[in-house]
């Protein structure tokens, strides 16, 4: 749909041809010729505006793409072009995805699957990924258009691949004054900060100095640092505290990326991570952290074997295992991976998504398996089982390799925020993980609704105000006049992910309008077509920044 702005809508509207262009049945006529003020009027339902606050009913009137009036009172129905029913209804910010792994936008730019959990906002280009160059990219996007507005990253690994390809070594010093430009150019191009993946080649080359050298750079243009921290695992601490070391050295905000501790032995540990932010930000840091609020991850079953038996393939794979000493070691390497990281010894943390050759496996565990065929759920079963798939070309896996515990205790931090890590998948196609179509939904079903972990005002908070905060946005993020009408109108009792690891293409629930920037992208339950989305830039520049 063509984009109009408000005094042409007012004037298409009383011509009657908006309403047909719209085909919606709650598009209103004006009534005899009267004034009508607004563009859209969302009527009826409980007001939770981002801030904490607890929500409030009133009626919110919109003129073009802002907030145009808030009231407490009823507002005539009259006054506005289009009504938007939300009785029994909660109006809130559109929800801000800090951690969005949306490469494909250009391809899907109506972005469905985060449109239906209400996410306004995507901020790309985590994990030290980048579009390259970013402004050409940018250029492009703007000329397709998109529905949710997007902000980026300047990717630490796209940058470093860039100059150094993936040499295990330290740059020499023209070449870290070339990462530099690199991040430089970025952030004048409209990267909102500098993103990091040290737990994926090349990022894992770089020493915390090159990180912080590039994060200079980013800070002085008023940037932030996100980091998928270079261990989840047993290295854990360390990670962090290299977080915390680049924000301090750097003298930058940093942002701790979905975090959470994977493998038994970490278990209840968030207890020391949190403590470590909450020290940090004591000392004056700005150390802030983002979740998704799922307790498994999802990789392939290859995960369980040592990297050296994996090379070159099945066939390779299947020659070493007719050695008995090779055996052996990779019997031991995969019961040392369950152990450490996977889940430990219990065997139903294991389970299969896809399995290409043995379809009714698919949603089983481990354990499951060994009860079938009569035998102990224990190590040595594990490790065989994990052969028998992986010489079959292997399945995808369901890890719960997470606590809930720690998903808890970490989610109701007050400086966590939402975010998937989710990709934009296309419907039905490959296995993702659940958290592209579910985290938002199933923050507000299961942690808000069914469990009380957060109130449903915490919640939005920690979906809307916080993250605007953080990457720069005073217009968005909350619900007041003057601002930016990027809203979400979804009902409380409904709301729910419906994605499963096993079964993930299914949109969440219980979203009935989206707008972006004043204009409707879902409405009334069904997609627009229109594509209102904005690129992002920081707006809260440092003073003396070039
Ligand atoms: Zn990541």
């Amino acid at each position: 749909m063509v984009r109009v702005g408000g005094v042409v809508r007012a004037a298409l509207a009383t011509l009657g041809i908006l309403s047909t262009v719209a085909g919606v049945a709650e598009a209103r006529q004006t009534p005899r010729g009267g004034a009508v003020e607004y563009d859209y009027l969302i009527r009826g339902g409980t007001v939770v505006d981002g801030t904490g606050s607890p929500g409030y009913r009133a009626d919110v009137a919109i003129r073009g793409d802002r907030i145009a009036r808030v009231s407490r009172d009823p507002i005539d129905a009259a006054r506005a072009r289009v009504v938007l029913d939300a009785r029994g209804m909660v109006v809130a910010p559109g929800f801000i995805d800090m951690h969005a792994h949306v490469e494909s936008l250009a391809r899907r730019p109506l972005a469905e699957l985060f449109l239906r959990q209400g996410v306004t906002t995507v901020v790309y280009a985590p994990d030290g990924g980048m579009p390259w160059p970013l402004g050409a990219y940018i250029d492009t996007l703007r000329a397709i258009g998109h529905a949710p507005n997007i902000a980026f990253f300047a990717g630490h690994n796209r940058i470093r691949q860039e100059v150094m390809g993936t040499e295990n070594r330290a740059p020499t010093a023209a070449e870290l004054e070339r990462m530099k430009a690199m991040v430089a150019q970025a952030m004048e191009e409209g990267a909102i900060g500098l993103s990091t993946g040290l737990r994926y080649v090349p990022g894992i080359y770089s020493e915390t100095g090159e990180v912080i050298e590039l994060a200079k750079v980013a800070a002085r243009y008023g940037g932030i640092y996100a980091s998928h921290i270079r261990d989840e695992g047993a290295g854990v601490f360390d990670a962090v505290a290299e977080l915390i070391r680049v924000a301090r050295e750097a003298g930058l905000p940093a942002q701790l990326s979905h975090h959470k501790l994977m493998g038994q032995p970490q278990w209840g540990q968030s207890v020391r991570t949190l403590a470590m932010v909450d020290s940090a930000r004591a000392a004056g840091l700005d150390v802030t952290i983002d979740q998704y609020p799922y307790t498994a991850t999802s990789t392939g079953t290859g995960v369980l074997f040592p990297a050296w038996a994996l090379a070159g393939g099945t066939a390779a794979l299947k020659e070493r295992l007719a050695d008995p000493a090779q055996r052996a070691r990779i019997v031991e390497g995969i019961k040392e991976t369950i152990l450490e990281e996977r889940g430990g010894g219990d065997l139903a943390r294991i389970q299969l998504a896809r399995v290409g050759f043995r379809r009714e496996w698919e949603g089983k565990t481990f354990a499951d398996i060994a009860r079938e065929r009569g035998r102990e759920p224990d190590l040595d079963f594990a490790a065989e089982l994990a052969i028998e798939i992986q010489t079959q070309g292997g399945a995808s896996g369901v890890w719960h390799v997470v606590d809930e515990g720690d998903l808890r205790r970490i989610l109701v931090h007050p400086w966590t925020m939402v975010a998937s890590d989710g990709g934009l998948d296309g419907l039905g196609e490959g296995h993702p993980h659940p958290r592209g179509y579910g985290t938002f939904a199933r923050v507000l079903g299961r942690y808000v609704r069914e469990e009380g972990v957060l109130t449903l005002e915490e919640a939005i908070r920690k979906m809307t105000s916080l993250p605007a905060w953080r990457i720069g946005q005073p217009e968005r993020g909350r619900i007041a006049e003057g601002l930016i009408a990027d809203l979400v109108v979804f009902d409380p009792a409904k709301i729910a992910d419906r994605a499963t690891f096993v079964e993930p293409h299914h949109f969440a629930i219980g979203v009935s309008h989206v707008l972006v920037a004043g204009e409707p992208v879902i409405r009334s339950g069904s997609l627009t077509g229109s594509k209102p989305g904005r690129v992002l830039r920081r707006e809260t520049v440092r003073a003396g920044a070039d």
